[in-house]
């Protein structure tokens, strides 16, 4: 018998539901009704809604809807003390200031202050338009002038700016067979998709943009889908490469954000530096939102290889500006490096909290929050 719980507010585009839904399942749910969830990544079929906000996860739509942040309206978690209180907080409305608006301390907590039990979030209208290119770009200078001109010409129907670099690309061919859809493997390759309500309108915009980027040199090739296969075979190479890296044997991945200035930049001082010691260096990610995915592979996993990385990679970031965790957190893994870039009175407010909350210290120990 089915235990879980959703109701819906579609007038003002607002659901409440159980925590326990995968992604994709609410998502589907959402479409007879014209509505969907604002987040999409490529594990939507595994994810469930409460991981997303626990791990605050970010995806393929940010650009356009934001952060979870953005996006939770209200929660109802269980705090971890000797009775188990069950706190709900926010009330489904989107303007309520008679609180500190305390549900955002649980996004991004990695579980580590309570159990996130039931959401309330905002739904964006479902598009009834939606349109997908792919492009060759020669520099990353140039990326970054695309993706100004995308923001400025396509502004408010812009939903996804992704790149691929032509390793990422190369990758997918040799360890998924998965040919790229332009006929050259340019340096860059970035998707673009926009989401909207008015076919005509969109898709004029869209055209006009792709022609001047082509015709102005920006990007050196382009394929425009012409239909929802199309599309998704576009989508098919970028949510493939997180897994085709591992097929190399060993993946060192990283999750960084950096000021765009320096977003490439890394991945070419790491190719220097690690030379023929790893099997390649790939860069994919969300570079609207200057999310990059710096993926290391070898064989198989080499403690020397490993020291060669780290700390320096966390550590250029640090320098650089950037987050040596963007989206997917800190956990265990990074939890040595936690300290990059952080102030310590920042991570010690956060200690303060993990005490009020579970002052015994039982929820997920050991990650990115010590106890006091
Ligand atoms: C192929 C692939 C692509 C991905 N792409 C992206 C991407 O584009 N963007 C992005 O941000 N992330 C991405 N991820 C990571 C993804 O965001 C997380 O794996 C997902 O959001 C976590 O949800 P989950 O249900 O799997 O949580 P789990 O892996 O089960 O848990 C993750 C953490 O959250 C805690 N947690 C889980 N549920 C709750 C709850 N109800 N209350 C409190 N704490 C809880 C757990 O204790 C754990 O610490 C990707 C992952 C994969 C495998």
């Amino acid at each position: 018998m089915e235990q879980r719980k959703i109701t819906y507010a579609f007038f003002s585009g607002i659901l409440e539901c159980d925590a326990g839904y995968i992604l994709e399942e609410l998502d589907q749910k959402l479409s007879p009704h014209g509505f969907m969830v604002p987040l999409d990544l490529g594990a939507k079929g595994s994810c469930l809604i409460g991981g997303n906000i626990a791990t605050c996860a970010g995806g393929v739509r940010l650009l356009r809807y934001g952060s979870m942040h953005a996006n939770v309206l209200g929660l109802t978690v269980i705090l971890p003390d000797e009775k188990g209180t069950i706190i709900k907080m926010g009330n489904g409305l989107r303007k309520d200031n008679t609180s500190i608006h305390s549900h955002h301390l649980f996004i991004g907590s990695e579980g580590q202050l309570g159990v996130i039990s039931r959401c309330q979030l905002l739904l964006p209208p479902r598009p009834t338009s939606v349109n997908s290119a792919f492009l060759g770009i020669e520099s990353f200078e140039k990326v970054t002038k695309v993706l100004r001109k995308a923001k400025t010409e396509l502004s408010e129907i812009l939903s996804s700016f992704e790149l691929m670099d032509s390793e990422t690309l190369k990758c997918l061919e040799e360890n998924d067979g998965l040919k790229s859809v332009l006929p050259i493997n340019p340096p860059f390759a970035v998707l673009i998709e926009t989401s909207g309500s008015s076919k005509e309108h969109d898709s004029e915009k869209f055209s006009t943009f792709l022609e001047s980027v082509l015709e102005s040199g920006l990007a050196i090739d382009g394929v425009l889908a012409e239909s929802a296969t199309e599309a998704s075979n576009f989508w098919r190479l970028r949510e493939t490469a997180p897994l085709s890296v591992m097929k190399d044997g060993y993946c060192y991945k990283n999750d960084i954000s950096l000021p765009l200035k320096h977003f490439y930049e890394l991945t070419e001082i790491l190719r220097e530096r690690l030379g023929n010691k790893v099997i390649r260096v790939t860069n994919y990610g969300h570079v609207g939102d200057g999310n990059a995915h710096i993926n290391i592979t070898s064989k198989s996993f080499d403690k020397d290889l490993y020291k060669m990385i780290y700390p320096f990679l966390y550590e250029w970031v640090a320098e650089h500006g950037g987050s040596i965790s963007a989206e997917h957190g800190i956990g265990r893994l990074k939890r040595p490096y936690l300290h990059l870039g952080k102030h310590p009175d920042e991570l010690l407010l956060n200690q303060r909290l993990k005490q009020i909350f579970d002052p015994r210290g039982i929820l997920n120990p050991y990650k990115m929050i010590d106890s006091l």
